[in-house]
Parts: C-alpha cells; structure tokens; sequence
C-alpha cells in the first residue's frame, strides 16, 4: 500500500515508518521538526528507502500535490503537538497544530481523491470521567478538560461530519480514530527512541534522572483520589500501538467510521512508574512532591475489547518493567537521545 504518514520524524511517526517500512509498503512521510527529531530520519534511512519532505502538513495545496505525485492510497496522521500542560499555556498553537492543519489535510485529500485516513486521537478527549466509567470504553462521554483534548476531539467532530457528507455524496470515506493512552517504550533493536524537545514525558524524564541529567524528578500532585494519591495511566508500548494501526488499516474499507481505544487496559501510579524505573535502571534518583500540573485528570486507563473483539488486536506487551527497559537500552546507547536541536 502506497502510505502518507504525518509528523514522520516524532517518536510514534517515526516507528510506523519502519513498521510500514519492514512490512513492504511504500512511505511518504512530511515533518516539519517542529518538535520531530532530523536523527530518526536519519536512523529510519539506515533501515530502508522512503520518501521524506520537509513541510507543513497545513499547506493544503502542498499536500495534495504529495497525496497525488505519490498515489497515496491511505493516511496515518500522526502530526500535532501534544503537551497537555503546554496546551493549556498555548491553546492557540494547539488548536492552529492540531486541529487547522487536520481540516486542511482533509481538503488536500479531497482535492487528491484520497479516501482513507487513521487519525492519533487521545484519551485526553474523555477529559475526567468518573471512576465508574474506568476502564474506559469508546462510549464514555468526550468531555475534554484541556485545549489538548479539544484540539484532537475536533477533529473527530470534522470526520464524522466529513464521512456523512462523502457517504451521501456517494464518494464513501473511511476513518479511523485511534485514541491513545500514554505511548512508552520504543522498537525492541533499539534503532529509534523517545526523545521529546522538551521533555515533558514520565517515563523519559524519570530515565533522563535516571542518567543523571536531571537532579530530580517532580511528582506532580500526590493528592488526587487514588491508591497511592499520585496520577494513573496506562502505559502502552509503541510498537503494540503501530500494530494496532496496521490491523486497522488492512480493515478500513470505504464508509468506514471506526474509533478504538488503545491500552493495555491497566492503570500505573506516577510512584509505580518512578519505582519500576529505579529497579530496571538499578539507579536511584531524587523524587520531589511538587503540586498538581494543571489540566491532569486523576484516573485513565482504557478498555480495548472493541478493536480486539472487532480485529483481534491485543497489546502484547502488559509488563510495564518490560516496557520500560525497551526505553532504557535505546537510552543507553543514545544518552542525549538524537543528540541535536
Ligand atoms: N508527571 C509527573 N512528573 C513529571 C512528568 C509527568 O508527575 O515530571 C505525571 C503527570 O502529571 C501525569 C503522568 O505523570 O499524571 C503522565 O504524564 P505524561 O506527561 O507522561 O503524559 P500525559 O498523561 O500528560 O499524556
């Protein structure tokens, strides 16, 4: 299949072109480093040939000039920039990012005769929903509690609305909304990593502190209504969510309007996180109580039996020790990460 991905030099972009890569499809990727690393293209040329433009995936017509040199069959738009507390700082650059550039991808699309796309959605759209509906499931209300949320929730919003509209001007669209959990980990041969400008991440931030990078770690809140009164999440590995893009794109057919959950279905504590860090490092660091970071929702953790009773996609990968000493061996060989910018 002839594939477009967006935002190709991130860290979850990044791995599905090599995924994409090493399964024989062709890859077209645009990055325009804003917050992409030059050093995972780099890395992603060493393992084979794709097609890279520096760009900005807003620029309709430079799009769907792309979308038609290429024969671009299908998209994964992974571009945007997801920093819920910077969102909350800069909802303006979040809304411009995430949601403008979405709508103008999907006209350079139309303009392409482009008819399919999976699109990184987040569980941040379901904002704080109580705790009798976590585990959550695709139906729990999207009520975002910060401009991240929203950014990305709109777009949801403009596919449905697009799919209607195509579907009844006979020209079937099909869409899938992936909506993420906390992605963590990275490629088992360590040929790519995490590496955010800033970092804002948990789990690269306590493994930067555990390099000695950083003096200490904050824990943002320890106040908050769970166990241990520190943040829950599910943490799922990269490479289980770029299977769960393949299996959705070999299923998306035309009409198609699919949203999923993906995570592993269980919930981590900021203290679990920086304590499974410390036994996979061997190395301690210092742990401060710091406040809470505005817009954090206390609780999130995903039930994914929609796209496994669906597709039969499972994450493989349930141990976040394991998940996180992926992310320690591509630290240890690449200490400052791409090492640039
Ligand atoms: N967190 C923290 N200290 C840090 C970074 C993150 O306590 O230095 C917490 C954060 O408040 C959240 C969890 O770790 O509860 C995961 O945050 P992250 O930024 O990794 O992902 P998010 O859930 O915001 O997408």
């Amino acid at each position: 299949m002839n594939v477009l991905v967006t935002g190709g030099a991130g860290f979850i972009g990044s791995h599905a072109i090599l995924r994409l890569m090493e399964d024989g499809h062709t890859v077209t990727s645009i990055d325009d480093f804003s917050r992409g690393n030059r050093g995972a293209i780099a890395a992603l040329r060493a393992v084979g040939p794709f097609e890279f433009v520096e760009g900005d995936v807003g620029d309709r017509a430079l799009m769907a000039t792309l979308m038609r040199d290429r024969g671009i069959d299908l998209v994964m738009h992974f571009a945007a920039k997801a920093y819920v507390g910077e969102s909350m700082d800069i909802p303006l650059t979040y809304y411009a990012t995430n949601t403008s550039a979405s709508i103008a991808l999907l006209q350079a699309m139309d303009d392409a005769g482009v008819e399919r796309i999976v699109f990184s959605s987040t569980c941040a759209s379901y904002g704080e929903p109580p705790a009798d509906r976590v585990p959550i499931r695709e139906d729990c209300p999207q009520r975002p509690i910060n401009p991240y949320g929203y950014s990305k929730w709109f777009v949801e919003r403009v596919l449905f609305d697009h799919g209607r509209a195509k579907r009844e001007a006979g020209r079937p669209f099909g869409f899938a909304c992936l909506r993420y959990f906390n992605v963590a980990g990275n490629d088992q041969k360590s040929r790519l990593g995490e590496d955010h400008r800033p970092e804002t991440h948990l789990i690269p931030i306590c493994l930067e502190a555990a390099l000695g990078h950083r003096k200490s770690i904050t824990v943002f809140g320890t106040d908050y209504a769970t166990p241990d009164g520190t943040c829950i999440r599910d943490y799922v590995h990269v490479s289980d969510l770029i299977d769960a893009h393949i299996t959705v794109m070999s299923a998306l057919g035309p009409g198609d309007e699919r949203t999923y959950n993906i995570g592993i279905g269980d919930g981590s504590s900021v203290r679990e996180v920086i304590e499974a860090t410390r036994d996979v490092t061997g190395r301690a660091f210092e742990v401060i109580e710091g406040p809470r970071r505005a817009g954090d929702p206390p609780m999130l953790y995903a039930d994914s039996s929609k796209i496994r009773d669906e597709l039969g996609w499972v994450a493989k990968h349930t141990d976040l020790r394991g998940i996180i000493d992926d992310a320690w061996r591509w630290r240890q060989v690449h200490p400052h990460g791409y090492g640039e910018q």
